[in-house]
C-alpha cells in the first residue's frame, strides 16, 4: 500500500475477472466466451475501418451502432446507449441512476461486480436471498429501495426470471430504476426490451461479449426510456466523450445486422448446453436449469474445489467461486463440441 493512496483508494475492493491463461492448449471454459467467433461480416466491417479510417476520431455518439440495435429491437436510437463493454455501461448506471439514501437491492447470489461498483460510487446496498431453487422471488423486493438490479438469466446460476415476474417488479417499484442485466439473454430468454415502452423506470443492459462473440472488442449497450439514456449520455460525456473506437462501432453494428450468423451460433450453443447437461447428469451431477451459455452444477460426492483442480490437471479450466451458498458449484462455459467432450472425458477420469 503506497503512502500516496487516499483512504478512498485503500478502501476499494476491486473485481477480479476470470483467468485468461497464456497456454493455448488448455480447454478454456471459465469466462463464458463464445466458441464460434464473431460474424464474418463483423470481421470484414472492422477490417475496412482499419484500412481506411483510423486517422479520424470516431462518432462520439456511436450512431451507426445505435441504429443497428434500434432496428433489431424495434425501438428508437434515442432509447439506446452504447459503451465500452457492459461493465462500463453498468459503471455509468451505478454512477448516476440509483437514488442515494436508500439501499440498492440485488440478489445474494449474483454478478460480483455489483458490490464493487457500490464501493466505488458510495452506494448502500442490501442483498435479497434467492429461494431454495436459486430463483429470484420478486415479492421479496417489496421494500424501500433506491433501485434494483439483477442479471437475467442470473449469473452465475443461469436461472431465468419470466417477463411477467419482471413486470410485477416494475409495477411495484414505479419510483425506482430497475436494471435488468441481460448479458446472457440470447441463449434462451426473452428480452425485457419488449417492456421499455411501457415502463419508464426500466433499463436493460446487454453485451456483445457472449452471444455475438466479441468479448475482445468491449462493446455493451443499454436500452430504456430516452430520459434514462440522456442521463447516461451526460455521465458518459463527463467522463470520456469517445467510449467506442471506430473499429468497435463498425464491428458491433455489423454483428447486430448479421442475424443469420447470430441465430445459428446461438442455436449451436443451446444444443451443446443441453447435451452437456444430460451427460453431466448421467455422471451424477445436479445441474441447475440454465438459459445461459454456461451451466452451474454440483456433485453430491465430490468437492467443487477439488473437481476444479482435477479438471485443471487434465487441461480444462472452469470457474469455482469460493462463496457461501455456491461454494460446492462449478460454473462451466459451453464450448465447441470437442471442448465439451474434453470436459466430460476429464470428469470421467477424475470421478
Ligand atoms: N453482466 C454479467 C452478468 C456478466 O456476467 C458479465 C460478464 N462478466 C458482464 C455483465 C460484463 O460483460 P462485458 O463487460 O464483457 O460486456
Amino acid at each position: 500500500m503506497s503512502k500516496f493512496w487516499s483512504p478512498f483508494v485503500k478502501a476499494l475492493v476491486p473485481y477480479v475477472p476470470g483467468e485468461q491463461p497464456k497456454l493455448t492448449n488448455l480447454v478454456k471454459l471459465n469466462t463464458n466466451e463464445n466458441p464460434y467467433g464473431p460474424s464474418p461480416k463483423a470481421l470484414a466491417a472492422m477490417q475496412a475501418e482499419l484500412n481506411d479510417n483510423l486517422r479520424l476520431y470516431p462518432d462520439p455518439n456511436g450512431e451507426r451502432l445505435k441504429r443497428a440495435v434500434a432496428d433489431y429491437y424495434h425501438v428508437r436510437p434515442e432509447q439506446v446507449f452504447v459503451g465500452n463493454g457492459s461493465d462500463e455501461v453498468l459503471a455509468h448506471v451505478f454512477h448516476g441512476l440509483f437514488q442515494h439514501g436508500k439501499p440498492l437491492l440485488f440478489p445474494d447470489v449474483t454478478y460480483s461486480f455489483y458490490p464493487v461498483y457500490c464501493g466505488l460510487y458510495g452506494i448502500d446496498y442490501e442483498t435479497i436471498a434467492l429461494d431454495d431453487r436459486f430463483q429470484i422471488e420478486v415479492a421479496d423486493y417489496a421494500r424501500p429501495n433506491g433501485g434494483i438490479i439483477f442479471p437475467n438469466p442470473n449469473a452465475p446460476t443461469g436461472c431465468l426470471l419470466a417477463l411477467e415476474a419482471i413486470e410485477q417488479l416494475l409495477q411495484a417499484n414505479p419510483d425506482s430504476v430497475v436494471v435488468v442485466d441481460e448479458a446472457y439473454i440470447d441463449f434462451g430468454g426473452e428480452s425485457a426490451i419488449a417492456l421499455v415502452d411501457r415502463y419508464p423506470n426500466l433499463l436493460v443492459t446487454q453485451t456483445l461479449s457472449k452471444s455475438r462473440s466479441l468479448a475482445g472488442l468491449r462493446v455493451g449497450l443499454a436500452v430504456g426510456h430516452p430520459d434514462l439514456i440522456e442521463a447516461l449520455e451526460r455521465i458518459k460525456n463527463s467522463f470520456n466523450s469517445y467510449p467506442l473506437d471506430r473499429i468497435a462501432i463498425a464491428g458491433a453494428a455489423a454483428a447486430f445486422e448479421d442475424r443469420a450468423y447470430f441465430e445459428q451460433t446461438c442455436q449451436q450453443v443451446i444444443a451443446s448446453r443441453e447435451a452437456v447437461t444430460v451427460a453431466m447428469q448421467a455422471l451424477g451431477f445436479e445441474v441447475l436449469p440454465s438459459a445461459a451459455n454456461f451451466i452451474f452444477a454440483r456433485h453430491p460426492q465430490h468437492d467443487a474445489a477439488a473437481l476444479a483442480a482435477g479438471l485443471r490437471e487434465h487441461g480444462v479450466i472452469v470457474r469455482h467461486f469460493k462463496m457461501g451458498r455456491i461454494d460446492q458449484f462449478l460454473r462451466i462455459s459451453v464450448g465447441a463440441p470437442e471442448q465439451n467432450q474434453a470436459l466430460l472425458d476429464a470428469l470421467k477420469r477424475i470421478g
